[in-house]
């Protein structure tokens, strides 16, 4: 049997609806790749009753608690106290935690306020987690027959934690059978057509398949249990992989890792030498966003709101040119100006439907290089935010497909 796993969320903001827990659903998914039950999920606001009476419940009643926020300085941060009066482990100063609080403020040059001094009280008999990424140290204690984790409420603080502490010390503390988790990214490509192009695929039953939709991909999930041989599950995934074809940008299992479309950009970018130009029209500069951060490749970026802007900006005219032969006049230009041995463009149909979330664009985005050129079109709706960072990612998705060499 699984240990079970209850996830406990603090914080009148998660109750109250003002902030999406997502701790519970990141954590859920880590813990149960892992090979736990998760069996619940709570949200308790700033109450020192309530948050003593739940810790009280589920100390006899879990295997495994995970308690994210109420760990900093405010007067609403009450987990620490509640795990103390819950558990009778009275608060306890610990120098070293301090120590690393008034680290944390002295290495960005401010001081640090009285408050934070709270942080260091930690219930006694608790063993502290280090907290680099925030001032709030996690701890851990074990109650009744179960074990408590208590981290951060800030996600990136809680995430660092958990992968870097949480994760080893639930391998050493319990005997998990671990899933296989694999997940297949995708881009260009809605959720209903991924599910209607694998519809007639007999699942096996004891492989759960989910899907999962964030902003800039979409993501296919195969859960199989840890004894599930791999070679079956690997027929199924090759059975998926030639429904969505080159839709798929990468693929994340035991054995390969893979972020999202801009990372693997950058690595194959990185791997094959390559430097590129982003020349952008309605993305404003959010290609570049995307892949700017300590890349050396990208040697230059144009964005314009217009292609006419750009036929100036690269002394190019158009006369009457539709939007492919503008797109390959500039590109052409650019690649003369410029050293990069690849040129990505995007342009736009300019007209009254951008800010019309109800009506579509057509987009145009085109890659020059030495061996050829390669080009694509589609048309985008929603809102115009949506429709720059489809957009943007439209763009980058054909510098991927050059890269993978699949055009
Ligand atoms: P801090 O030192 O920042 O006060 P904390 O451990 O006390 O840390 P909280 O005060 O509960 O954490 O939350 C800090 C911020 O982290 C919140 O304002 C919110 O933005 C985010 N946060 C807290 N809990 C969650 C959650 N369950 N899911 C997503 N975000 C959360
Ligand atoms: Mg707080």
């Amino acid at each position: 049997m699984n240990p079970t796993l209850e996830i406990f969320s603090q914080g009148e903001e998660i109750v109250t609806g003002q902030t999406v827990d997502t701790n519970a659903t990141w954590l859920s998914q880590a813990c149960m790749t892992m090979g736990f039950t998760v069996s619940r999920h709570t949200a308790v606001g700033d109450r020192l009753d309530e948050l003593i009476a739940l810790l009280k419940e589920i100390s006899t009643r879990a295997d495994c608690c995970i308690c994210t926020g109420g760990l900093g300085p405010t007067s609403d941060d009450l987990t620490a106290e509640a795990a103390s009066l819950a558990f009778s482990m009275p608060l306890q100063f610990d120098a070293k935690a301090f120590e690393q609080i008034a680290n944390f403020f002295k290495n960005r040059g401010r001081t640090m306020p009285e408050s934070n001094r709270k942080q260091a009280y930690l219930p006694s008999g608790a063993l502290r987690i280090d907290n680099q990424w925030g001032t709030a140290p996690g701890f851990t204690l074990q109650y009744n027959r179960c074990r408590f984790v208590f981290l951060p409420g800030v996600p990136f603080e809680m995430q660092h934690l958990f992968n870097e502490f949480v994760k080893c010390f639930f391998e050493r503390h319990y005997a998990l059978n671990p899933k296989q988790l694999v997940t297949l990214k995708t881009i260009g490509i809605g959720e209903s057509d991924i599910q209607t192009a694998i519809a007639d695929i007999t699942i096996p039953p004891e492989i759960q398949l989910g899907f999962r939709t964030g902003p800039d991909h979409i993501e296919t999930k195969l859960l199989a249990p840890a004894q599930y041989p791999r070679h079956k599950l690997d027929v199924f995934i090759d059975t998926i992989k030639s429904r969505l074809g080159n839709y798929i940008f990468g693929i994340n299992d035991d054995h390969n890792h893979c972020d999202d479309l801009p990372s693997t950009i950058d690595k194959m970018m990185r791997n094959q030498q390559r430097t590129a130009i982003f020349i952008e029209t309605i993305s404003q500069g959010l290609m570049t966003a995307k892949c700017a951060i300590g890349n050396d490749w990208l040697l230059e970026t144009h964005y314009q709101c217009s292609p006419e802007r750009l036929a100036n900006r690269f002394a190019v005219s158009f006369g009457d040119m539709d939007l492919p032969n503008q797109a390959k006049k500039i590109a052409n230009a650019a690649r003369i100006q410029s050293s990069a041995d690849l040129v990505l463009i995007q342009l736009y149909q300019k007209d009254n439907t951008l800010n019309d979330k109800d009506r579509y664009i057509t987009i145009y985005n085109a890659l020059l290089s030495s061996e050829g050129y390669w080009h694509t079109s589609h048309a985008i709706g929603g809102p115009v935010k949506r429709k720059q960072n489809q957009a943007a990612l439209l763009a980058l998705d054909l510098l991927r497909r050059y890269l993978q060499n699949i055009n």
